[in-house]
């Protein structure tokens, strides 16, 4: 019964700090805010009623300290409720659309979020294989990542909760304490430095070194306490000596004097093999001033009093970091005689190096935090990391590709996530095509789709796209769709838009009938040709994989639709041949230098010769011609070879304009029911 009363009485204690925490930051907070997030606190105790954390105490604390964290770090109330409701979906009866109806669609988002992390992890995680740990964790990084594309605070509420529960780490069993402490130092810290949440990341360091490396830590712990006495002494007249000289020049000034975390004194132990006397930059002085200006005035100021050792100072005003730090560092001689680095910056700015990005999109657009000016500077910060943070998870995860779908699998069936090449990200239904895509971004992209880069290789329009894909469409310059496109998309948006566009063509330009005029008895004849391009520069329309000029080869001449192989040739890119071209090369030497190749959309002629071989007659060649003009094709050149005598065998030889062997075997077909026509075939 007493301890139940201390209990209820911590958890009323951390509730009003988490209020007080919150009126602090936004001083102008609404009741109305302030009744939702007492409304969440209350569902959530609710919620985790008979739940209890391994250390014995009532669930609702650990959600109660993740609000306090996230109140501390400035972010906003949803964020705040979201932290207060993170586990209310996984571990409680209570669903997300029970959580949308009561807080509404942002939260509901939010808490989802933070879930789905969580989950995969669950469902995935094989505790005997570390091979899969490593694994597992990258991809929660990239899940992370897919998350926070449309939500960054999911990441933030996700690391609040990682900071609570590295606190109470030692409650859990010991295989688990350094699995736990891995992926922290592995990912979640990485996470909150490239954030530039450098008090997370500081903290969360320590606790992971802390539960890794018992007996090091208690070393360095130990070792800093015992030069706390003498340091403290030093940075008391360091800083003496500056207030008095930042007076004098009437410069308001605070100056804090710091030692390092435990974790970063470990690794610059490790990195230097020094001892920890030996390194000096475990001191160091912060100076915060009103104004930029002010940065520089103090600089000055600090080199004037001491001397600056060169090469060390860094502008990172003048240059910021690309998670937005910025500061001024310099180090100089001490009067000890030993070096002394200092960090001079603006408040803002010192806001922002402890509390990241988060703190500096709302120190800078208060509670607007979804101004369009604040959400795109975001957004661009945020590209920057995101790419980062591929490029790493990629590295991680070279080999795994089948497990990962598993993943992506069970976190989504129905939709897929790809990225545009700025890192943007797409959703789409699970089985869309490289055009859904296009068409998903833009209703022009997608009519002058001509191919596309997946993963900067080169694939058809109908490639199936997989979740994490980037995509990048290549144009033509104008609409070019054809109608198997239909087939190739799964988005009913998409195919409406490709059956809008041929309806107005239709109507605005009616399909020409093609009369050519042929005169009667000619052994050459010569239709103009409509200006199309040379066949040999056609562009790439089949997929290969390398980026390449691709040229069609004389031999055999593909068309859409013959089985094709494609050739690398030294300087010239990839010819395309039939599979059944007696040109190939069948050196052993040369198979590697095959490429599978398929065809893309059916938007460009290719020529292709026809031979005839027929019993000629009076008016044969006109009946020719008509059976093929009949099929709609064009004819871009015919001769013939007239016998000299009666009744003799003729042959000639049609060169027509192709779009797909479906079209040619219709042009052979038609020909051979001509009367006295032996064989049509193509000509090889
Ligand atoms: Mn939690």
């Amino acid at each position: 019964m007493l301890l139940d009363n201390l209990q209820s009485f911590k958890i009323v204690n951390l509730y009003k700090q988490l209020i007080n925490t919150i009126k602090k930051k936004y001083p102008d907070i609404s009741e109305s805010e302030l009744n939702q997030i007492q409304k969440a606190y209350e569902l959530a105790s609710l919620a985790h009623k008979d739940q209890k954390r391994l250390s014995g105490e009532p669930y609702i604390i650990h959600p109660l300290h993740v609000a306090l964290y996230l109140a501390e770090m400035s972010m906003d109330p949803p964020t705040i409720i979201a932290g207060l409701l993170h586990d209310v979906i996984e571990d409680t009866i209570y669903n997300e659309e029970f959580i949308r109806n009561e807080f509404g669609d942002e939260v509901a988002k939010l808490v989802k979020a933070v879930t789905k992390i969580s989950l995969v992890k669950k469902d995935t995680y094989k505790e005997n294989l570390s091979e899969l740990k490593s694994q597992e964790a990258a991809e929660n990084l990239r899940l992370m990542l897919l998350a926070t594309f449309e939500d960054i605070r999911v990441i933030i509420i996700k690391l609040a909760d990682k900071l609570h529960n590295m606190q109470t780490i030692h409650y859990q069993k010991p295989h688990k304490i350094e699995r736990i402490a891995k992926e922290v130092l592995d990912i979640y810290a990485p996470i909150a430095g490239r954030l530039g949440m450098y008090k997370i990341k500081s903290e969360l360091e320590d606790l992971a070194f802390e539960a890794l490396c018992p007996e090091e830590a208690k070393k360095i712990k130990e070792e800093i306490k015992q030069s706390k006495t003498e340091l403290e002494s030093f940075l008391k007249k360091v800083k003496k000596a500056l207030y008095k000289r930042l007076e004098e020049m009437n410069i308001q000034a605070q100056i804090d004097s710091r030692v390092k975390h435990l974790y970063s004194v470990y690794t610059k132990i490790q990195k230097s093999n020094k001892t920890i006397k030996q390194i000096y930059d475990l001191r160091g002085i912060r100076i915060i001033v009103p104004e930029v200006n002010d940065c520089y005035a103090v600089l000055g100021i600090v080199h004037t009093l001491w001397k600056p050792l060169p090469g060390r100072f860094k502008d990172y005003i003048a240059l910021p970091k690309p998670n937005g730090y910025q500061s001024l560092h310099t180090t100089v001689m001490a009067p000890d005689g030993k070096p002394l680095e200092i960090q001079i910056r603006t408040k803002e700015m010192n806001e922002r190096a402890e509390n990241g990005i988060a703190a500096h999109w709302l120190y800078k657009h208060g509670m607007d935090y979804k101004s369009v000016k604040g959400r795109l500077e975001w957004l661009q910060t945020l590209k920057q990391i995101t790419q980062e943070f591929q490029n790493y998870a990629k590295n991680r995860l070279e080999n795994s590709t089948e497990f990962l779908n598993t993943l992506k699998d069970e976190l989504q069936p129905d939709e897929i996530y790809v990225f545009t090449p700025n890192a943007d990200i797409i959703t789409l239904p699970r089985g869309a095509t490289v055009l859904d895509f296009a068409f998903k971004i833009h209703t022009d992209l997608g009519l002058r789709c001509k191919s596309a880069l997946v993963n900067d290789r080169i694939v058809p329009l109908s490639t199936e796209l997989k979740s994490g894909d980037k995509v990048e469409i290549i144009t033509h310059p104008e609409p070019k769709p054809s109608p198997i496109w239909l087939k190739y998309v799964k988005s009913t948006r998409a195919r409406q838009k490709i059956r809008a566009y041929f309806r107005k063509k239709e109507e605005t330009e009616p399909v020409k009938e093609t009369k050519e005029e042929t005169p009667n008895k000619k052994i050459e004849l010569k239709i103009k040709r409509k200006p199309t391009k040379n066949p040999k520069e056609v562009p790439i329309e089949v997929s290969g994989g390398i980026d390449v000029p691709v040229r069609y080869a004389g031999c055999c001449s593909p068309v859409p639709g013959d089985k094709i192989i494609g050739y690398i040739t030294r300087g010239r890119g990839i010819t395309i041949h039939r599979v059944d071209c007696s040109q190939l090369p069948k050196n052993q030497s040369e198979i590697e230098r095959f490429i599978p190749v398929k065809w893309e959309g059916l938007t460009e002629v290719y020529p292709v010769a026809i031979e005839i071989t027929a019993k000629d007659r009076q008016g044969l060649y006109l009946d020719l011609v008509q059976a093929i003009t009949v099929t709609k094709t064009n004819i871009l050149k015919a001769e013939a070879d007239i016998p000299k005598d009666k009744n003799d065998i003729m042959k000639a030889t049609f060169l027509v304009e192709i779009e797909h062997v479906d079209q040619l075997n219709e042009v052979l077909q038609s020909l051979s029911l001509v009367k006295d026509v032996i064989e049509a075939k193509r000509k090889s």
